[in-house]
This record gives structure tokens, C-alpha cells and sequence, in this order.
């Protein structure tokens, strides 16, 4: 019987890799080097050693093991096939495939943004919903969904990119990804400070902002939670663009939790409070009292989901 599984999230700098109960609970978890040289050819085999490593210590034997759920950086396709991970140099291969004939378990591979999702629904801020969205609030914005429990991944594998939709119709700056008016050009740390900057310059309304050399997000939410006007005029722009986006989709599809989390989501209560100001007057009567919620696993919330893939399928 099979009383074990294992999540692993690989990023650019570091692999995540949790060992995980059947019934959710983290025994350990650690992080190895990510080997982006040569194509990142050596990376699933590294992380192979590294769970043979660990089953040695814990003295578990394979036959205990139900599976290893991993996230990667990138689309992946229903049957693991990973499409480009640009972070990890990799191009067209199935990963799954391949980590499961290097270890000899069976693997399943899932995007990063939507592990993430699945793990907030499972153990974290989404926990006893099976309906939740998720939004992260990084260096980008990322998003993932899960509907009666399962990812939705889309036709291209781009459900779930809320970073993307176009929201602010008079922006003049090209977004990464070749539009303009993303969500994530507002909403991302880089965005909230590349905004703050416009008010700056825009006039001489003084500002505390202006005493603090390359400030980031994080100085702009201290500030704004201290009343510096063009801080919270910031706060106020992503939360205003926060509550579209949130509000389009609950038109849509009716979650029974937001969830939000990444770097920017440490402002805490503080941007819960301004995205829901806006929300609730941008969306449909019947999804105004939708809870916004802070996400709870922090990075770990990329294990926790690849290893609930392993779980519920
Ligand atoms: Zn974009």
C-alpha cells in the first residue's frame, strides 16, 4: 500500500522536493542546485539521486511510493510533455517519461503557477474548497485555476494566465509577453514600482517615496500603510485593476475562493482590503461576498500541489 508521495518544484536557481504522507502531511523537505548548463540536462537526474537519497535515509522502499508530482516553469501538455521551460533551457520533451525511467516510479508533470493553485486548494488558504483561483503576485503575475477539483489547463495550456488579460486600456508600455494593458504591468512588484515612478515624475507632490533609493513594492505598501498619498495612489491603481480582473472571472466562473499569494501578498490584510474595495464594485451582485484570501504555503505551495496531482489521479 502505497503511503507516500512526492512533490517537486523546479525553478530557475533552486529544486523544491517535499516528501509528503498520502494524506497531505510534509515529512521533509529540501531543495537541491538546479543544473541549467548543457540544455539542463543533468536536472531530472539529479533530482532522481536526490529522492533515491532520501528514500535510503527514511529507510522507505519504493513499493511504498505512490509517485512523484513535479512542476515545472513552463506549458506542459495532459501527458507530460513539457513545451519550453526557457528558465531551465529545455525545449520539447516529456518529462514525465523521462524522470519515471531514470527512477523507476511514476511521475506526473503540471505547470508551476497551476501546482501552486492546487496546493493552496489542498492544504493551504483554499483548504475545504474544491473551486478556487489563484493569483500570484510576483516579479510577474501568475494565475492558476482549479475547478471541481482539477486544474484547468485550456486548449493551449494558457487557462489560468490572469497576468495577461488586458485590463488597463490606456497604457502605453509593452507588456512581456507583446500586448499592452496587462494586469501584470500594474499588479507585478516590478509594475507597482514601475507605476510609482509615473506618479513621481508626473509632478512635485511630495513623497516619501522619494527619499528611498531604488525602493521596490514592498516600500511602496510600508509607505502607503503610513499614509504617503502617492504610495497609496498606487496601492489604490493595482487594487482598482486587481478588482476588474477578479471580477471579470467571477463572472465566469464563480470560484468559491480567491486565493492570493506571492512576494507582494506579504502587504497582507492591507491589499486584501484595497483589492476587495474595488472587487466588489466590479463584479457581477451574486459573487460580491466571494472571499479574497491570502495564500499560506509560501513557496511550498508548488510541492504540496505536484504531490496532490500524484494523489488524485
Ligand atoms: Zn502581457
Amino acid at each position: 500500500m502505497a503511503k507516500y508521495v512526492f512533490g517537486v518544484d523546479i525553478g530557475g536557481t533552486t529544486v523544491k522536493i517535499g516528501l509528503f504522507t498520502a494524506e497531505g502531511t510534509m515529512v521533509d523537505k529540501w531543495e537541491i542546485t538546479t543544473r541549467t548548463d548543457e540544455g539542463g540536462k543533468y536536472i531530472l537526474g539529479d533530482i532522481a539521486a536526490s529522492i533515491e537519497d532520501k528514500l535510503a535515509e527514511k529507510q522507505i522502499d519504493k513499493s511504498e511510493v505512490k509517485g512523484i508530482g513535479m512542476g515545472v516553469p513552463g506549458p506542459v501538455k495532459a501527458d507530460g510533455t513539457v513545451l519550453r521551460c526557457v528558465n531551465l533551457g529545455w525545449g520539447i520533451f516529456n518529462a514525465a517519461d523521462e524522470l519515471s525511467k531514470i527512477i523507476g516510479l511514476p511521475v506526473k508533470v503540471g505547470n508551476d503557477a497551476n501546482m501552486a493553485a492546487l496546493g493552496e486548494m489542498w492544504q493551504g488558504g483554499g483548504k475545504g474548497f474544491s473551486n478556487i483561483v489563484m493569483v500570484t503576485l510576483g516579479t510577474g503575475v501568475g494565475g492558476g485555476i482549479v475547478l471541481d477539483g482539477k486544474i484547468v489547463k485550456g486548449t493551449h495550456g494558457a487557462a489560468g494566465e490572469i497576468g495577461h488579460m488586458s485590463v488597463v486600456y490606456d497604457e502605453t508600455a509593452t507588456c512581456n509577453c507583446g500586448k499592452k494593458g496587462c494586469l501584470e504591468q500594474v499588479a507585478s512588484a516590478t509594475g507597482i514600482v514601475k507605476e510609482a515612478k509615473k506618479f513621481l515624475a508626473a509632478d512635485d507632490t511630495p513623497s516619501t517615496l522619494r527619499n528611498i533609493d531604488g525602493f521596490t513594492a514592498k516600500d511602496v505598501f510600508d509607505e502607503a500603510k503610513k499614509g504617503d498619498d502617492i504610495s497609496l495612489k498606487t496601492v489604490n491603481r493595482l487594487g482598482e485593476y486587481l478588482g476588474i480582473a477578479l471580477g471579470h472571472i467571477a463572472c465566469v466562473i464563480d470560484p468559491d475562493v480567491f486565493i492570493i499569494g506571492g512576494g507582494v501578498s506579504k502587504a497582507g490584510d492591507f491589499l486584501i482590503d484595497t483589492i476587495e474595495k474595488y472587487y466588489v464594485e466590479k463584479t457581477y451582485h451574486q459573487c460580491r461576498k466571494t472571499p479574497i484570501k491570502l495564500a499560506t504555503l509560501g513557496n511550498s505551495a508548488g510541492i504540496y500541489g505536484a504531490a496532490k496531482l500524484v494523489i488524485s489521479e
